[in-house]
């Protein structure tokens, strides 16, 4: 599945994750990344387009359209594409997870469940598998990033006063995940938006993302004594939040030039201009400058939230389950974990943690044993 080999070379401009830390590099290198976005929002916001323009391949080849009856009834379904990326001798196997039906159907109250199941799912086989033999050759398929996709005309009674309400669905769904995966917003089809549209359109989604208390991805903040470079560079994405962006298949000639863009009867809207949209800042984000971060935020944030809830709920299942022997700790006590006061909790956590990693060192020691000595049997556990 692992198609299409893309090489980038921005010159003096670059910084790519390339330049990450020596050490870093020198295994990335060798490994490379595994790197899982996933891509949501309505059929038709252009999602396939702006993929395939992303990472200049034709994933969605294969593609077949839903019609309007079959869209009526339509699930959601899940899809991934897989391509490898190469920057500099690093490279990145890419896995684009895609979900064809979202908000599709006339009652779209549940759609987004699979998505949050999905998401679950990874982050259950990550757990699964770092407790096995196998830790260092984990496939993280975890999701690192959500791009998700927001209508260029809003939702609202009164078009002009209310442009750009985020829908029911929008509000409902990126809360069900936001806690999962860090979700990067984008105004689709910038094309069919002015200029000035466009900033009410970002300001206005960014007051109800606050509202609503929906956490997006951040960029991380730069220190004081950080380059002004980068400082420019983190005011400039904070701002540009959600990126407003354009997609296309096709290369067409203006002034002279072929570049990627929609050709109208007025003019050309220019995928990679910046005074067009923000196409060239979303691709430095995913490609080069904060591919490292996503990944680290999922593994640091995400990844440990959902950790943390599997070994409460571990602690606590044989409290929930009637009729099941109690045979840890604050069954015996008869308080679920619910109930205990947050320093008790924390304790519990610990000690899981502790047995974890005994158990894990114990089956690292027999498989040493079994690599030393590959003719005799272990003793079973
Ligand atoms: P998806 O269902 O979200 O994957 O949407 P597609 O990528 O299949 O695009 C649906 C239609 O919108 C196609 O006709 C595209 O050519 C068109 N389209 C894609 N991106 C853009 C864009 O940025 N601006 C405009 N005006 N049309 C676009």
């Amino acid at each position: 599945m692992l198609a299409c080999t893309q090489a980038q070379d921005r010159g003096q401009e670059y910084v790519g994750f390339a330049t990450l830390p020596n050490q870093l590099h020198r295994k990335s290198v060798k490994k490379g990344f595994d790197f899982t976005l996933m891509v949501a929002g309505e059929s038709g916001l252009g999602k396939s387009t702006l993929i395939d323009s992303l990472f200049l391949t034709d994933l969605y080849k294969e593609r077949t359209l839903p019609d309007a009856q079959e869209r009526v009834t339509k699930t959601l379904k899940i899809t991934r594409h897989g391509v490898e990326i190469e920057e500099r001798g690093v490279r990145v196997k890419l896995t684009v997870v895609d979900t064809p039906g979202f908000g599709d159907a006339i009652d779209n109250s549940d759609c987004w469940k699979p998505i949050v199941a999905y998401i679950d799912e990874q982050f259950e086989q990550f757990f699964q598998d770092e407790s096995g033999l196998n830790r260092k050759n984990i496939q993280d398929n975890r999701v690192h990033c959500l791009l998700y996709f927001l209508s260029p005309l809003g939702h609202g009674e009164d078009q002009r006063t209310l442009f750009h309400r985020l829908r029911p669905l929008d509000i409902k769904f990126m809360k069900a995940v936001h806690e999962k995966v860090n979700i990067i917003p984008v105004i689709a089809k910038a094309d069919a938006l002015t200029p000035s549209e466009v900033q009410r359109a970002k300001q206005k989604i960014r007051e109800e993302i606050q509202e609503h208390g929906i956490e997006v991805y951040r960029f991380p903040e730069t220190d004081s004594d950080e380059e002004e470079e980068f400082k420019r560079l983190y005011n400039e994405l904070m701002d540009s939040i959600p990126f407003a962006v354009i997609g296309s298949r096709s290369m067409v000639e203006t002034k002279g030039k072929q570049v990627r863009g929609r050709f109208y009867p007025w003019g050309v809207a220019e995928v990679e201009n910046a005074h067009h949209c923000d196409f060239d800042k979303l691709r430095t984000v995913l490609i080069q400058t904060h591919l490292h971060d996503l990944k680290e935020v999922t593994q640091d944030v995400h990844y440990e939230n959902y950790r943390a809830h599997c070994l409460q709920r571990q602690g606590a299942e044989p409290e929930r389950a009637p009729g099941s022997s109690r045979t840890n700790r604050e069954s015996e006590s008869g308080l679920s974990m619910d109930t205990l006061p947050v320093s008790e909790t924390a304790k519990l956590i610990e000690e899981k943690e502790r047995e974890l990693r005994q158990m894990q060192e114990m089956l690292q020691k027999m498989q040493q044993q079994m690599q030393q000595n590959p003719g005799e049997q272990s003793d079973p556990l």
